[in-house]
């Protein structure tokens, strides 16, 4: 038996699942990889050569045919290994915890663009739904921000992302708050408030893809009938934790830019203003200057 023959074992078995043909090779290879604990140099020079037929060589192979057994079943394959990296950070991540979008970059950038690179006032932070932390835990890393919030309803989300505070951002002080938004906070008045809230509305949650359906937490996914509850909820709160003249950035699904905008100047923010992504579709609305009364 050679490397190259469990590849392609474990890349058919991918694509039996469904998986599709390119996804297939590229996450069997890196699950061959972590069973083998060797790096692509290694794999490339051993890849055509016989295994010693010995214990080492079954127990690894065997721990391969699990991963491939896991990842068949449509788990993502960022479960198995644990990791996704965002904004260049290796984030933790489990089944407790939305795995972090490249979408979410554009929120990280639009914020670190507009306040977290000025000099001047320092500023205070809050991330809500803060899942894995890598909003909040890449604007602390790359951003200047001397105090920075995150809160989850989720227990067992706030553990993933303070560990990954721990391991990402060990200098800084990171404060996780449990609890269902604003109402997790002792207190507060934050310079900046961010978030990528549950926004898919619910009847759409059973069509997606198997990985998300049925392996991330639909307490991360689902924002209600029309998708809209979270954002309803933050315009309506945010006020009272914003100092004057703050700035809130929300992530959005493509096609709620609009409702969002409207939203927000109903509550009374103004300089209201929606961010596309690099794919050029809508995904992000900003606001500033909220009109306390
Ligand atoms: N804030 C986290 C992220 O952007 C989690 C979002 C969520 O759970 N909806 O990945």
């Amino acid at each position: 038996m050679t490397l190259y023959q469990l590849l392609a074992e474990g890349t058919a078995a991918l694509k039996r699942s469904g998986i599709l043909e390119t996804d297939a090779e590229r996450d069997a290879r890196e699950l061959l990889l972590a069973a083998f604990e060797m790096d692509l140099a290694r794999f490339l020079l051993e890849r055509t050569r016989q295994m010693p037929e010995d214990e080492i060589s079954f127990r690894k192979t065997e721990k391969y045919r699990q991963l491939i057994a896991r990842r068949s079943e449509r788990r993502p394959q960022q479960q198995i290994l644990g990791c996704q990296e965002f904004m260049g950070l290796p984030f933790y991540v489990d089944e407790n915890v939305l795995i972090p979008r490249q979408d979410t970059e554009t929120l990280v950038e639009l914020v670190l663009a507009e306040q977290g690179r000025t000099a001047g006032k320092k500023k205070c932070l809050l991330d809500l739904c803060t899942g894995s932390g890598c909003i909040a835990i890449s604007l602390a890393v790359k951003g200047q921000f001397p105090s920075v919030a995150a809160t989850d309803i989720s227990a067992a989300a706030i553990a993933v992302a303070e560990r990954n505070a721990k391991t990402l951002v060990p200098a800084q002080k990171i404060r996780f708050y449990q609890g269902d938004l604003f109402a997790a906070l002792p207190e507060g008045c934050f310079d900046v408030i961010v978030s990528n809230p549950p926004y898919i509305p619910t009847a759409v949650i059973a069509g997606l893809e198997p990985e998300v359906r049925d392996f991330e937490p639909h307490q991360a996914l689902d924002g209600s009938a029309d998708g809209l509850a979270f954002y309803r909820r933050i315009a309506a709160e945010a006020g009272g934790y914003l100092a004057d003249g703050g700035s809130l950035y929300l992530e959005i699904g493509y096609d709620q830019g609009a409702a969002v905008a409207e939203l927000l100047r109903v509550a009374g923010f103004a300089n209201v203003r929606i961010h596309r992504d690099l794919a050029g579709h809508d995904r992000v609305v900003s606001a500033y200057g909220f009109a306390h009364s």
